[in-house]
């Protein structure tokens, strides 16, 4: 049996006989109401940490706090070092934390998933980005908005559900992870990678990214970044017809890429309900591009013919598509480019690749959100997809864990913004529609 709370999280409850003749949800929600400083306490306690990624700072004390808090809920902790993952060093540990708590017989298993890391605070900022200041209903914070704020939320649904004794049936998990803004490959990735995220295990994940009260976010578009080299014949400058120019051969690539493939992508409208409207399409994005020698450091031209131009590319792609697809169509153009100049050739290296994925409107978690959305807010919830990936990707590929979403306060647009904040009635009404959804879908609520 798991163990009950040493501590009473929330000592200035009424007295239970108050609130027990309601019904579980009204309970739950009633713990919440009354948790409200301490939700915005514990989120301010989130955005002190400065978990700035990269480098991957305080991971290790952060995700300590959240462990050592869900303990005292009678959770089981877990803290999962992803040693040999990208950015993983002594100095800079890649350190997540796993809570579990079981109910009382069996059931589904519901996990609620926050990365710990922020981008740097940038400049712009009128208030400390590590303070956690409130003021108006707002809390403020580099992360207060993506995604300290949720998490905290979850954590607090959580343990509302804890100390209601509300968890009849199943397993209510929380994690707080890193690296999401750096892909989370010492995250998610390396969790679903090691059975932490596998189907059987998980039944339910709900990821509460700043996508707002009212909106569901079933998914992203799929990301293909890859590298391409033209390469061509060195030569002296004074007889370009005497050596082949991949710069040349680039143009021509760029050239179809514009007249043909832009005008392509344009075309393929996806049902995934992707915000903001550009991007319900297929589109590629042109990173970077470097072509022919070094330029001397007086501005003297490298004084030959460029024989190599190297172009990174991103291609975001929808449910409609398939990678091999998304791949082949880009290598026609280059296979007419080089039939077109002799001598030149290309390569093609892939960087990072990951499938879209999106669940389907009518799946248990969605439906569920639906519900506590509309019942909470009084009005209907909204159904998004996001533009980039984030977590979902490994949970979907890894884990094998389809009844997944990304829900919780916060509005998208200020991620990564100066004076980044979160409204704490959001994150209030997030953490009930939360602990609702929770107790519907590990069957709880009988
Ligand atoms: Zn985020």
């Amino acid at each position: 049996m798991p163990q009950r709370p040493a501590v009473d999280p929330f000592p200035n409850d009424p007295p239970e006989t108050a609130v027990s003749p309601r019904d579980p949800v009204a309970r739950v929600f009633a713990r919440i109401e009354a948790a409200r400083d301490d939700l915005v306490a514990l989120a301010g306690d989130l955005v002190r940490f400065p978990t700035v990624n990269p480098p991957g700072e305080n991971y290790r004390p952060c995700v300590e706090f959240i462990g050592e808090r869900l303990a005292r809920s009678g959770f089981e902790i877990d803290y999962v070092r992803a040693l040999g993952e990208p950015g993983d060093t002594d100095a800079h540990p890649r350190v997540n934390v796993i809570a579990r708590r079981d109910g009382r017989a069996p059931g589904r298993t519901v996990h609620f998933n926050g990365h710990v890391d922020v981008v740097e605070a940038g400049r712009g900022w009128t208030r400390d980005p590590f303070g956690g200041a409130v003021e108006d209903g707002r809390l403020y914070g580099r992360g207060a908005c993506d995604m300290k704020g949720g998490l905290a939320a979850a954590i607090v649904a959580a343990e509302a559900i804890a100390a209601e004794g509300l968890d009849a049936a199943g397993a209510l998990e929380v994690s707080g992870t890193v690296d999401e803004e750096s892909g989370g490959f010492g995250g998610v990735g390396h969790l679903a990678r090691n059975g932490w995220f596998d189907r059987g295990r998980v039944d339910h994940v709900i990821i509460p990214e700043p996508l707002d009260v009212d909106r569901v976010c079933l998914g992203h578009r799929g990301v293909w970044w890859a590298k391409l080299e033209m390469t061509g014949r060195i030569g002296h400058g004074s007889m370009p017809f005497l050596g082949v120019n991949a710069i040349r051969g680039m143009a021509d690539f760029l050239a179809l890429v514009e007249t043909e493939l832009v005008p392509r992508l344009a075309g393929r409208r996806t049902r995934m309900p992707c915000v903001p409207d550009g991007a319900r399409h297929a589109t590629l994005n042109l990173n970077s591009i470097h072509g022919g020698g070094v330029e001397q450091a007086e501005g003297l031209p490298a004084p030959v013919i460029a024989d190599s131009c190297r172009l990174v590319l991103d291609r975001r792609y929808i449910v409609e598509e398939d990678f091999d697809t998304v791949r082949a169509e880009i290598v026609e153009l280059l296979e007419r480019v080089k039939r077109g100049r002799t001598g030149l050739d290309y390569r093609l290296d892939e960087l990072m690749t990951f499938a879209p994925t999106m669940t389907e409107p009518d799946a248990p978690v969605v439906r569920t959100l639906d519900h506590y959305i509309h019942r909470v807010l009084g009005r209907p919830s909204r159904h998004v997809a996001s533009p980039g990936t984030y977590d979902q990707k490994h949970i979907a590929r890894f884990g094998g864990v389809v009844d997944c979403v990304a829900y919780g306060p916060g509005i998208l647009d200020l991620a990564h913004q100066p004076d980044e904040y979160v409204e704490i009635d959001a994150m209030l009404a997030s953490a009930k529609i939360m602990a609702a959804a929770a107790l519907s879908l590990t069957g709880s609520l009988g």
